[in-house]
């Protein structure tokens, strides 16, 4: 009995031994790939480089899906298909200008007094000399209307909806330029958090405003970082209200404002902006599709979002996403594996302003019958690799593989999954289990929506390493029942 109890630890033993090695085999062949014959680095650097930004209904857009459908076909996938949907269109002007007049400031400059008493150093930049009136870097929200001829108007700072309000009630807004100037909450370790805590100042700042007459509204730019880039972004009107405009400003140009709104009292902004709205126009998501061996029509959907803001050239957001998603489809063809279940990197256009690709893919898979058991998103950058939000229907089988994961500095794993893009294949279909892919998030809003979201501000080594991470994950969803 006891020989028999030993035999058979020691076969158990032996058993897991295999199952661990080969877990950490396929794990070190996907890295091997990945960081020796990655391949997303150059496609994002010619996405970036050949292309540009690619705002939804542009030019550009178009020619990147192009590029797009041309660079999957070269690797020679199950399929590679386009799914048409019509998407809104918005054009910035090169009417574009924001102006202030400040003579507490001009004084200010004139003595020497100024910037010398603010602790950040592109005040400096942003009001090098003393002039009468100043060139403030901004940049209109992305679907803002353009101002008919100019604006000019004083400014009133604002940090909450509730001090709007209570300005709003006393009289204060009609007629003024509103300067939302909610900041980061520092003290948050994930920026995305500290980023939800203040972007409905930027989403609906303008309708708010404008329901106490204000004339117009700049925002304080979605970041962390104390610069003079102005970070565009989506923000919405209500037909019931007057749609007035509305520009981002640099976090240290915000501040500038905020300041000298209790300083000069006469202190002015004009502001003019062409941008306008046109109508829709015909765009696609695109699809790269490797057939599954045992469950074919059953899909493992992974991808980021392919239409980034027009300022840099949507680099991280999210070039880095969709090159994350065509890697880890062309790592696990590269090194032999045969899925078990359908695969599919996804392209999702238009996330930014309107979601009209996430909703139309999703309306396809109902219609065509794709069930989906998982759907994974990357839109958060090409930064190092930390982990993954699951939903919990899948984490007992991610969990199978936590050592492992930890063992490649992506084992931090969080309750619940999701995405903009694969949110709408949940209404569709309850049963689709979500997987978000967290890389660090400290440096994400430095660049997110502004001209510095540029190729040279991906690394690498980073990137490679995000897209070997999104490979095992989608190895491991595959692995699932
Ligand atoms: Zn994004």
């Amino acid at each position: 009995m006891k020989k028999q109890i030993v035999f058979l630890s020691l076969y158990f033993t032996i058993w897991a031994l295999g199952a661990q090695s080969s877990d950490s085999l396929m794990f070190k062949r996907v890295y091997n790939e990945a960081l020796l014959k990655g391949q997303c680095y150059q496609r994002l650097g010619e996405l970036c480089k050949t292309i540009g930004s690619r705002l939804s209904g542009s030019d550009n857009a178009e020619k990147g899906i192009i590029w797009a459908v041309n660079m999957l076909n070269s690797y020679r996938f199950d399929t590679v298909f386009t799914q048409p949907v019509m998407v809104p269109r918005w054009e910035r002007s090169k009417k574009e200008e924001i102006w202030m007049y400040s003579p507490v400031l001009t004084a200010k400059l004139k003595k020497g007094k100024w910037p010398a008493d603010y602790n950040c150093e592109a005040f400096e930049e942003a009001i090098p000399k003393p002039a009468k009136s100043y060139k403030l870097n901004a940049v209109a929200l992305g679907g803002s209307v353009g101002t008919q001829t100019t604006i000019y108007a004083s400014v009133l700072a604002v940090h909450s909806a509730r001090e709007l309000d209570s300005l709003g009630k006393l009289g204060m807004i009609k007629g003024k330029i509103i300067l939302f100037n909610r900041m980061f909450d520092e003290s948050l370790l994930s920026t995305f958090s500290a980023y939800g805590g203040c972007v409905m100042q930027r989403v609906t700042g303008a309708i708010q405003a404008a329901k106490y007459g204000a004339s117009a509204v700049l925002v304080r730019s979605m970041s962390n970082r104390c610069d003079l880039h102005p970070h565009t972004g989506s923000m919405r009107y209500e037909d019931s209200i007057v749609k007035i405009p509305a520009a981002a400003v640099g976090t240290a140009v915000a501040d500038m404002l905020d300041r000298l709104c209790i300083e000069d009292k006469d202190m002015k902004v004009l502001i003019q902006l062409g941008c306008k709205t046109l109508p829709d126009r015909l765009s696609s998501n695109v699809v790269a599709q490797t057939k599954g061996s045992i469950y074919p029509n059953k899909y493992i959907a992974f991808g980021g979002h392919f239409d980034s803001w027009d300022q840099g050239e949507g680099a991280h957001d999210d070039g880095a996403g969709c090159m994350h998603a065509f890697e880890a489809l062309r790592i696990l063809k590269a090194i032999g594996y045969v899925p078990r279940h359908s695969l599919r990197c996804v392209f999702w256009i238009n996330e930014e302003n309107g979601l009209k690709g996430a909703l139309e893919y999703a309306r396809l898979a109902k219609e065509n019958n794709e069930l989906h058991f998982a759907a994974l998103e990357s839109d958060r950058g090409g930064f190092t690799p930390r982990g993954f939000g699951v939903d919990s229907a899948l984490m007992p089988q991610v969990l199978k593989f936590k050592k492992l994961l930890d063992s490649y500095g992506i084992g931090m794993i969080e309750k619940g999954g999701g995405g903009a893009d694969i949110g709408p294949l949940k209404k569709n279909n309850p049963n689709t289990a979500f997987v978000s892919f967290i890389p660090d998030s400290q440096r994400y809003f430095d660049v997110h929506h502004a001209e510095t979201d540029v190729f040279e501000n991906v690394n690498k080594r980073e990137l490679e390493l995000g897209a070997a991470a999104v490979a095992v994950m989608i190895w491991i969803l595959d692995q699932a029942e």
